[in-house]
């Protein structure tokens, strides 16, 4: 075997474990697309090129099987990262693209005299166009939960492109009569090397952009309500920090309104508790189109809700709490052809009147809520009345 073809099945086993390592990281119930797409783009890679390498097949055969694979495995790789950003490859360019490259391939191989040229320009423009557009688009539009990652990978797809240029640019001074085979040799391996080192690093990058897609996931669910889709008892609290870090620098207060549903055992027992997750859905979505855009909806758990209410004038909360406590009362549910109405109680605090903590500002809110409850319910019970 030549110096030239071990390189090459370097390359191959580098490419193929690369591969085989997203598939196997992108099994599971979840599934990675992107993750998938590129292990298949790096196997077909190296697929490509043991074609080249030529061992059982007639030479202009293996060259033009395998050039023409590795240019359709920067489709399925670009295609695979490209999930991992807003836009797609259209087939209606890369299936032209590929057929013109096979075309000058096959002309390269079987009719001219002109393989070298056309094993090394035809593929070399295809794939850059595709790792190009791939490139740019992710760079501009990555995902939003992983951008450093995605840029990351980007970076490495254009500087793919970039060496694979200086290599078809750098062959006509190396090939030419005399060959200074050492200079060829020294050249070849760096491209290769750097071949390797952009695999590896866009395959990592794209690890790491599934790292980060995976932590934002677990993070979305720690700090949301699974049934209504809200922030949770978690989210809340960390918004309040925010709000009270806030408040020091700009002295800024801000009050928490904490409400319940009347009566709501009721319901569960009359009409099942599917009826009572539609109704707690229902109320959800009913505060969640009533409150002001920049105040906090949340569920702490059970029949409970909360709204943080930020930048009001003062007084102003109390009006707000007890409209949104109206729109719930004045909007029942209806399900089966039946209206299922419900009210609210509610129970409002200030910070930092009534504490500089979420437990003392939340138990203020909670010993009114029971106040209100104790006076009739279908009320809010505010600082003055407490
Ligand atoms: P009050 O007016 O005093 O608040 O009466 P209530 O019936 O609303 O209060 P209570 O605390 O006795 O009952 C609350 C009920 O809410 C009991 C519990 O089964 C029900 N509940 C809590 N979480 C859920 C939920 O996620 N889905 C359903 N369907 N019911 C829930
Ligand atoms: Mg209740
Ligand atoms: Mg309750």
């Amino acid at each position: 075997m030549a110096r030239a073809q071990f390189l090459v099945l370097a390359l191959l086993c580098v490419h193929a474990l690369l591969g085989a390592l997203c598939l196997a990281a992108a099994r599971g119930a979840s599934g990675s697309p992107g993750l998938r797409g590129w292990g298949r783009g790096m196997l077909a890679y190296a697929a490509g090129l043991a074609l080249t390498l030529g061992l059982a097949l007639p030479r202009p055969v293996a060259a033009f099987l395998g050039n023409t694979l590795i240019a359709a495995s920067a489709v399925l790789a670009i295609q695979g990262a490209l999930h991992y950003g807003r836009a797609r490859l259209s087939a209606a360019w890369w299936g032209p693209g590929l057929a013109l490259t096979a075309v000058a391939l096959a002309a390269g191989n079987f009719v001219a005299q002109s393989s070298l040229l056309a094993n090394f320009v035809a593929p070399t423009v295809f794939a850059s166009l595709v790792f190009g557009y791939g490139g740019v688009r992710l760079l501009r539009d990555p995902t939003p939960d992983a951008t450093r990652a995605a840029r990351f990978v980007a970076a490495t797809l254009l500087a793919a492109v970039a060496v694979w240029w200086l290599r078809v640019l750098a062959m006509p001074s190396l090939l030419a009569e005399p060959v200074d085979r050492e200079r060829l040799d020294v050249v070849v391996s760096s491209f290769a090397i750097a071949q390797v080192l952009l695999g590896v690093g866009a395959t990592f990058g794209l690890l790491w952009v599934e790292v980060r897609l995976v932590q934002a996931a677990i993070a979305r669910m720690a700090f949301t309500d699974p049934l209504t889709g809200l922030p949770n008892r978690r989210a809340i609290v960390a918004r309040f920090e925010e709000e009270a870090a806030r408040w020091s620098r700009t002295g800024m207060g801000f009050a928490l309104a904490v409400f319940d549903v009347d009566r709501f055992k009721r319901v569960n027992d009359a009409h099942g508790h599917l009826a009572g997750d539609a109704l707690l859905r229902h109320v959800a979505r009913v505060l969640g189109g009533a409150k002001r855009t920049e105040d906090v909806l949340g569920r702490l758990g059970g029949e409970e809700f909360v709204v943080m209410m930020c930048g009001h004038q003062s007084g102003g909360e109390s009006t707000a709490a007890d409209r949104l406590r109206e729109v719930v009362g004045a909007t029942p549910l209806v399900r089966d052809g039946a209206a299922l109405a419900v009210t609210l109680s509610g129970g409002l605090a200030r910070f930092p009147e009534d504490g500089t903590d979420w437990d003392r500002v939340f138990a203020a809110a909670d010993a009114r809520l029971y106040e209100a409850k104790r006076g009739g319910r279908n009320r809010v019970v505010g600082a003055a009345a407490a």
